[in-house]
């Protein structure tokens, strides 16, 4: 533990010093991020989606979709800056095979950069990390969410805190369809703390339907936790699950 803690120290290190190439084009830059200037200049931000579940809005004046006015969701709010395309989706892959703590810091710093005060506010009382089960921990070796989670934690001088833990082994979200998708997280996930605080926010990399994150919030607001924000990197479209 403690080795990995020093070399993630000693990349971020490395990174801050030598001069960058673009981890997502190969070419030199002067920007503070792992992208260049074309690639941050570039980077599509999330389309107008509902401010709870990540559907398309179907008039420009709402915020909120047809499904949460007809389903009960537990996400009071969801922050969302960017598409998962280009150089984003480039970095949150890199994060996820590659293991390395200065890759969420600088996705914090991203998202933290394109996200204004206004969205953030209130600011919750700490933040937790879509959790992975234990046993594809122990296969990955690492959950970029909490690598995420905790480098947003240190920026904003909040408490990271793994409030939820997953009970059940079951296949990613990313392999199955939108009607199974919810299914597939119904009670899988249990609260795992005697601490309960008034606000909070999921973290999570990527939201597609929203399901997995909609699970935890119900399990945070059954536990006492009154708001539930996501702040999530970016999102997928869930209508490209509808052809699955
Ligand atoms: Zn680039
Ligand atoms: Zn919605």
């Amino acid at each position: 533990m403690k080795k990995d803690f020093l070399l993630n120290k000693w990349s971020l290190f490395i990174q801050q010093i030598l001069p960058a190439t673009c981890v997502y084009c190969r070419s030199g830059h002067s920007s503070n991020f792992l992208l260049c200037e074309t690639c941050l200049s570039t980077l599509e931000l999330a389309p107008a989606h509902c401010r709870q579940c990540n559907r398309p809005l179907s008039a420009l004046s709402d915020d909120i979709c047809g499904y949460c006015l007809n389903h009960q969701t537990y996400v009071d709010k969801l922050v969302c800056p960017f598409r998962y395309a280009g150089g984003i989706e480039h970095l949150i892959k890199a994060l996820k095979f590659h293991k390395k703590a200065y890759i969420a810091h600088n996705l914090a710093e991203l998202f933290l950069h394109h996200i204004t005060e206004q969205q953030l506010s209130p600011t919750p009382s700490c933040i937790v990390p879509v959790p992975i089960h234990w046993r594809r921990r122990l296969s990955r070796g690492f959950n970029q969410t909490e690598q995420l989670c905790s480098a947003l934690a240190n920026m904003l001088a909040i408490d990271s805190l793994s409030l939820v833990k997953r009970q059940h082994h079951r296949p990613p979200q990313s392999l199955l369809s939108g009607k199974v998708r919810h299914t597939n997280v119904v009670n899988n996930f249990r609260y795992h703390s005697s601490h309960v605080p008034e606000h909070v926010a999921i973290v999570d990399d990527v939201v597609t339907t929203g399901s997995t994150v909609n699970e935890i919030a119900r399990v945070l607001k059954a536990a006492g936790v009154l708001q539930v924000d996501v702040w999530a990197m970016c999102m997928t479209s869930p209508n490209t699950l509808d052809r699955k």
